[in-house]
């Protein structure tokens, strides 16, 4: 029997509608949903997790829809598009307090808050969505001066599988709200994000270009210079991919954030030491509106993308020279070092869901190949990279276009993962959402109850 879900009062898309194809697609996965449902409140968003569960639908839930894996649509089940859900509102101005809407885009956040002097330390992309970056932890162009995204969450409103409607924070829901800040979309459908905004203008933005005559001194000299660097600075060390025919290189990504009123003069100070990392081939810094430094990306169509990543607690010589073997790999590969600390490492590791604030670096490597390409073919191709990540500690989920079992533990060291198995357990016993970096509710003996 085909269900024609004539029953739901959510403006609702089915395949061969006006708009279903484009619906039914992610920034990387194309899609085959049985329906796209567009909630405009949180009425809306029980009745749709409802109807999935009467159902037996498997469902996903999109915010900006750029999940590396392709889990915000799905074949067959409910896709939950929270793009309706995209308000930006003033809560309370004295404490820069702001709710953002579960579907909003981080372009949308930083332009409303900019005319009040705000901002928020999120993503470097206008259209990635606020649910899934902060779900998962949410590393920005200020990581090291405010932190994860989740350092400024102060509050957040759930819709559970049960189609309830619970506000959390560390009052109300504690466990959960824990859970939220780094366990990805597990436990609920997150129909607004209450956040404390930092007071921010502009920064000094831009990049220094280098020739790539020796990848590990040019990373030993980063590395050295972010030890010192104040928390104003983030940087992040980007070896390109080597092509054939063309001259390697790399560059340094930067954003300097400073209090309002700092001397021009020692920012440029603290700046002008990456300019001596190598022989510098261009650099462009200058000082821009923190809204304006987002920017928009686009995925080739017919490419499969393939990205993972590892927390490193010391970027030390053996580290740098696995990092040096990966660029060298048969396969081209972009490879991106964060630079950690900084704010981002003064939150205890059991403070959120997101353990690994000990890490000095984060490093990430991704590549494109045909989306054709096998999983063995893709195993095949991150040989080189198991040489480095074998000196990481842990995994940011968000920037790994896998979700086997050892990428879970990666993420979740076991008292965490613990934790939050008995979260899930206790929201989600039936493990309705799924699509995701999933965590299986534990087992009835070890979950907790729901705080109150
Ligand atoms: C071009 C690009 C740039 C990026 N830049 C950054 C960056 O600078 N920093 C960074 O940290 N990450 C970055 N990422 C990674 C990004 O954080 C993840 O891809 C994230 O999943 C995207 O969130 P989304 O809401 O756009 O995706 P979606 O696909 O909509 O959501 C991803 C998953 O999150 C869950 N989810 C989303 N919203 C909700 C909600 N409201 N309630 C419950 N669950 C929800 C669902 O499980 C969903 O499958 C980038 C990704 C891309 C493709």
């Amino acid at each position: 029997m085909s269900l024609q879900h004539t029953d739901l009062a959510v403006e609702t898309l089915r395949p061969g509608d006006d708009g279903y194809d484009a619906a039914a697609r992610t920034f990387f996965a194309t899609g085959d949903p049985a329906l796209v449902l567009r909630p405009r409140d949180p009425d809306e968003v029980a009745a749709a997790l409802t109807h999935a569960v009467r159902h037996d639908l498997a469902v996903s839930v999109r915010s900006g829809g750029h999940s590396p894996l392709g889990h915000s649509s799905n074949t067959g089940g409910m896709v939950i598009d929270l793009a309706r859900l995209d308000d930006v509102e003033v809560l309370d101005p004295g404490r820069r307090l702001v709710r953002v809407g579960g579907g909003a885009t981080w372009g949308r956040v930083a332009a409303a808050l900019d005319p009040h002097g705000w901002g928020l330390t999120a993503g470097d992309t206008t259209s990635v969505g606020v649910g899934g970056l902060t779900l998962g932890g949410g590393v920005g162009w200020m990581v090291r001066r405010h932190g994860l995204a989740i350092d400024s969450l102060v509050g957040a409103r759930v819709v559970t599988a049960d189609g309830a409607l619970l506000t959390t924070s560390q009052d109300e829901h504690p466990d959960l709200f824990w859970a939220l800040r780094g366990g990805g979309g597990n436990f609920g459908v997150v129909v607004d994000f209450d956040f404390v905004a930092q007071p921010v203008t502009t920064v000094h933005f831009g990049s220094v270009a280098y020739q790539l005559d020796n990848p590990a001194d040019l990373l030993h000299r980063w590395r050295d210079e972010m030890r010192v660097a104040p928390d104003e600075l983030s940087t992040t060390l980007v070896l390109m991919p080597r092509m054939p025919g063309s001259t390697p290189s790399a560059k340094v990504l930067l954003c300097y954030a400073s209090e309002p009123g700092t001397a021009v003069a020692d920012i440029d100070a603290t700046i002008e030491p990456l300019h001596e990392l190598g022989t510098v081939t261009e650099a462009s810094i200058s000082e821009r509106r923190y809204s304006e430094i987002l920017e928009d990306a686009q995925h080739p169509q017919g490419l499969r993308m393939v990205a993972r990543n590892t927390l490193v607690p010391t970027l030390d010589d053996t580290v740098i020279a696995a990092i040096d073997r990966l660029h060298n790999a048969p396969v081209p590969m972009a490879i991106a070092v964060r630079s950690l600390g900084g704010a981002f490492g003064r939150v205890s590791p059991d403070a959120t869901a997101f353990a690994h604030r000990d890490a000095e670096a984060m490093i990430i490597c991704g590549t494109v190949l045909p989306d054709t390409a096998t999983d063995a073919e893709v195993e095949r191709a991150l040989v080189p990279w198991r040489d480095v990540a074998a000196h990481g500690t842990g995994t940011y989920i968000n920037f790994q276009s896998s979700a086997t079992a050892d990428d879970i533990a990666a993420a979740y060291p076991p008292a965490t993962y613990a934790r939050l198995a008995a979260v899930k357990r206790a929201y989600d016993p039936d493990n309705r959402l799924a699509l995701n970096h999933n965590i299986e509710p534990a087992p009835a003996e070890q979950a907790e109850g729901p705080a109150a």
